[in-house]
């Protein structure tokens, strides 16, 4: 693309303004502007809708971990790869909840609880809307991923007062069958449908670095962008590889690359939450800080991502101190 064609693209783009219209060939125009660019544009669009000093922190426990039935490429839980996950059941309330105070004591504003489950079992719903109502009374947000959901499971978490609910759209509509065969993207975007009818807020984002082409990453944004009511926090993930997954080798994306995507979903997804997600263990400081520059603005807190690493709370407060950035209040 030459830099009449990019002016072009992005002459009405309407910098800051919440859209729901983008199309491809505008957002792939954003990833092609040269780098200060991007970032200045990013941070513009940042400056207008959030205090660029604050970073919203949450944690994220795994409440049932392993034996799930999909098959995405990229997830050690699943039952189609041999990682060394062990399948372990449901965990009991009172130990959800006990890792939810401690999350609060060590500064997260939101608690995510995650299941390895291809849908959650009615029972089992049970016990996670008593963990959502006991998060919730603790003052904390709360947050579950636990696969696809019909309208009425949706409408039972509502009630059980669950804020956000995380379903990742993972990569582009393309891209996606080389990643997951055991679900559509479909079936993705019908769940992210009965959430955000139910009146839950919607966490959507995806992974890079899975070997999807620069194309792929164009049509994963352009389709969270065009959603018709954007998620309000949208996680950018960086593939963890992990021995025994099908992802285990292959060509790692280049950080730039990985900034270029957070930066296109900042200017994107105005008003939504951008959270820089797994992967940060292997990041560098200067990676991590161009991501803030870039516009994202919430971590992951606490040493495990699910399964995966995540570095230690004092490695991030250590950074966020050096960045002079703050919890989001
Ligand atoms: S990403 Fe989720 S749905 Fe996919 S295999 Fe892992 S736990 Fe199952």
């Amino acid at each position: 693309m030459d830099d009449r064609t990019t002016d072009c693209l992005l002459n009405d783009i309407g910098l800051g303004v919440v859209r729901h219209d983008w199309t491809r060939e505008q957002v792939q125009a954003l990833f092609a502007l040269a780098f200060p660019e991007l970032i200045y544009r990013a941070q513009s669009v940042h400056r207008r809708n959030f205090d660029p000093t604050e970073v919203q922190i949450s944690t994220l426990l795994s409440i049932k971990t392993g034996g799930c039935p999909e098959d995405c490429a990229y997830c050690p839980q699943s039952v189609h790869y041999d990682t060394g996950v062990k399948a372990d059941k449901l965990m009991h309330v009172d130990a959800v909840l006990a890792e939810a105070r401690a999350a609060k004591e060590a500064g997260a504003s939101r608690f995510c609880m995650g299941a390895a489950w291809r849908e959650p079992k009615d029972r089992d719903l049970d016990k996670v809307c008593e963990m959502v109502a006991g998060v919730k009374a603790l003052g904390l947000e709360s947050c579950a991923t636990l696969g696809m959901l019909s309208v009425a499971q949706a409408r039972r978490l509502k009630a059980a007062g669950l804020d956000y609910y995380n379903h990742n759209l993972d990569t582009s509509p393309d891209y996606y069958g080389a990643i997951i065969t055991t679900r559509t993207y479909q079936d993705r975007l019908d769940t992210l449908g009965h959430v955000r009818d139910a009146g839950i807020h919607v966490c959507c984002g995806g992974i890079v670095g899975m070997g999807e082409s620069a194309e792929d990453r164009v049509g994963m944004i352009t389709t969270l962008a065009s959603l018709p009511v954007h998620p309000e926090s949208v996680p950018i993930n960086m593939l963890v590889r992990v021995e025994g997954t099908p992802l285990a080798t292959g060509q790692a994306i280049d950080p730039i690359d990985f900034v270029r995507t957070i930066a296109a979903a900042r200017i994107t997804m105005p008003k939504s939450v951008v959270r820089l997600s797994a992967g940060r263990e292997d990041m560098s400081e200067e990676t991590q800080a161009l991501c803030f520059l870039a516009g994202a603005n919430s971590i992951f807190y606490g040493p495990k991502l699910l399964t995966t690493p995540n570095p230690e709370r004092d490695r991030d407060l250590q950074l966020m101190d050096k960045l002079g950035l703050v919890p989001m209040s």
